[in-house]
């Protein structure tokens, strides 16, 4: 059960919890100086770049700049969110979290999680003896699977779920946000204000990577009636375009394979996942969105798109092809025969059958030469622009020059196109490059140099504030990471700890760059006075490029007194920018 967890407890964890320990438990770390490296565990790599700073309680990757302290490394490898982490890391140091918490102290999160638990024992105890149990049975889904998987079933009631809440001490309110009551239209209030959204239907729970469940999906028990599936809708909790059904089950099985196979219903899902093959997720009522790309990017390099065989399981592939190479992500294609869906080709031909499909998918060029009524060559020529077209759209999609590349020449091999279409996969020089000019980069570097040396040497933070203020940092992150410093005691504990003052982990990551960074020369006292007047330089230049603004303005609307006035103050202010550096 998550919940509050006293700050004093907080604190107790993380002292309590030796960074060094705790990274070594998941990577073989060597000494090296005062630090320790090993192979990072977040991105793939031969050489070490992963490094372990125990005294200063963080971890960084100089290869992919994953970084922070204890807690953010067991939230990202044990995919877990941040309450969740300091009870993962109270248990392993034995410490005891007190569970009872005054109601009203409960997040409005929790309470929603809260409710969908609610529901979801609702759901399982409705399943026994029930039309649901014996749906499912007809389906071929084992007793073992509906354990595993928590499945259930809705009552065939309006108000079914509504008068058992009271029990929850949760209000039908939190129970209407967290998409299982809907409120009524033309009602103002009442018993009745609300009925039940899931009635007859069997019910698959929705979970996050913890395993958590955060919504539902639905099935009618014939297919007579109504919509075939209705899914919870998106609550604070539950991200559509975020979850993969099945994920938390089967992450370790697509790890170890490097390999996810995506399938497209919760049936399908259950009936492949319990022949045995389990490095599956299932997208369920939306398209394939690149968060949820992202997600799997993190367990694997290869992801075998398994849709059903037909007009709209082609279009999704298509859609999630490119979504896949967006995320850096290899796709594969299985084509099942006509009219077959995952389910029906286990049933129908067993599981071997269905790995030995899987091991056989096709990588997307020719998958989209397989696809073709004919060899390119003989296509119509508007058949073969188009072609073409779409094959050069997909490659722009490639960030990684070197994929782009062998995607170009495997298509122009796999298709045998003409010299005139290699030209068209040309693409302009990247813009992003050199977007920043030269000396914004040395100045974004110098104030990550200083922010470095004042976490290093914290006696000068007050100094420091005298002369430099929060606005004189050109970049945003640098600016609030020097407010924060101001708030900060070092004494209190170590610069790991410094990390939980930043929520965003783009900030966290620039922090922790800093830190590593930050060598010692000169002494201290000589390197914050050249840090303070660089400072200053950066500054005037910033004030003088406002002026010269102004000037413009002036000049270009005739306001000479106006024009007088700036032109001296920007003399001023030269000469005053002169003095300070002779
Ligand atoms: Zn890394």
């Amino acid at each position: 059960m998550a919940g509050y967890i006293p700050e004093d407890i907080v604190e107790k964890i993380k002292s309590d919890t030796d960074i060094l320990d705790l990274i070594a438990e998941y990577v073989t770390l060597k000494k090296t100086g005062k630090d320790y490296t090993g192979l990072c565990p977040f991105h793939k790599e031969k050489t070490p770049s992963f490094i372990v700073v125990p005294d200063k309680g963080f971890y960084y990757c100089f290869g992919c700049g994953a970084s922070g302290n204890a807690v953010n490394f067991i939230m990202r490898h044990e995919n877990l969110d941040y309450p969740e982490a300091l009870r993962f890391l109270a248990k392993r140091a034995g410490i005891t979290i007190p569970e009872k918490v005054a109601f009203d102290q409960e997040s409005h999160t929790t309470k929603l999680y809260k409710a969908v638990e609610f529901a979801e024992s609702y759901f399982k105890k409705h399943l026994t003896n029930s039309a649901g149990y014996d749906y499912f049975k007809t389906r071929g889904v084992t007793t073992a699977a509906i354990e595993e998987f928590g499945l259930g079933y809705a009552p065939d009631s309006w108000d079914g779920l509504l008068k058992t809440i009271a029990k929850s001490k949760l209000t039908p309110e939190i129970f209407s946000e967290a998409g299982l009551l809907v409120r009524r239209e033309n009602q103002t209030a009442g018993p009745n204000e609300y009925y039940d959204k899931f009635r007859n239907r069997v019910i698959f729970p929705i979970r996050n990577l913890s395993g958590r469940p955060i919504g539902f999906g639905g099935r009618v028990l014939s297919d007579q009636e109504g919509p075939k599936y209705l899914n919870s809708p998106e609550t604070p909790i539950y991200h559509k375009g975020s979850v993969l059904f099945g994920l938390n089950h089967s992450k370790n099985f697509i790890r170890e394979r490097n390999q996810a196979v995506i399938i497209e219903g919760y049936f399908d899902f259950i009936s492949v996942y319990q022949a045995g093959i389990k490095n599956i997720v299932a997208v369920s009522g939306t398209g394939f969105t690149p968060n949820q790309a992202n997600l799997l990017a993190r367990f694997c390099e290869r992801v075998v798109l398994l849709y059903d065989a037909d007009a709209a399981g082609m279009r999704a592939t298509f859609r999630a092809v490119e979504v896949l190479f967006n995320a850096g992500l290899e796709p594969l294609i299985v084509r099942l025969p006509e009219g077959m869906d995952p389910d029906k080709y286990v049933r129908v031909n067993g599981a071997s059958a269905l790995r030995s499909l899987i091991d056989g998918a096709v990588n997307y060029l020719d998958f989209v030469a397989q696809s073709l009524p004919d060899k390119f060559a003989r296509l119509p020529i508007s058949r073969q622009e188009k072609l073409i077209e779409s094959l050069v759209q997909t490659a722009a999609g490639l960030d990684d020059d070197l994929k782009h590349e062998l995607f170009i020449r495997k298509a122009i091999e796999i298709f045998d196109l003409p010299p005139a279409a290699s030209a068209k996969f040309e693409r302009p020089k990247k813009r992003r490059v050199n977007l920043e000019p030269p000396e914004a980069f040395g100045r974004i570097r110098f104030e990550g140099a200083f922010l470095g040396f004042l976490i290093a040497n914290p006696n000068y933070i007050n100094e420091s504030f005298k002369v430099i203020q929060p606005e004189h940092f050109s970049e945003p992150a640098h600016m609030e990471i020097y407010k924060k410093l101001k708030e900060w005691s070092f004494q209190e504990t170590n610069i790991g700890g410094f990390l939980d003052k930043f929520p965003d982990e783009d900030i966290r990551r620039k922090l922790t760059e800093i830190i590593v960074r930050e060598s010692a020369g000169a002494p201290p006292e000589a390197r914050f006075d050249e840090f303070a007047s660089k400072f200053r330089e950066f500054h005037i230049s910033d004030q003088l490029s406002a002026l010269r603004q102004e000037i413009a303005r002036a000049e270009k609307e005739g306001q000479t007194e106006k024009l007088e006035r700036l032109t001296r103050a920007y003399r001023d202010l030269q000469n005053t920018a002169k003095r300070k550096a002779g």
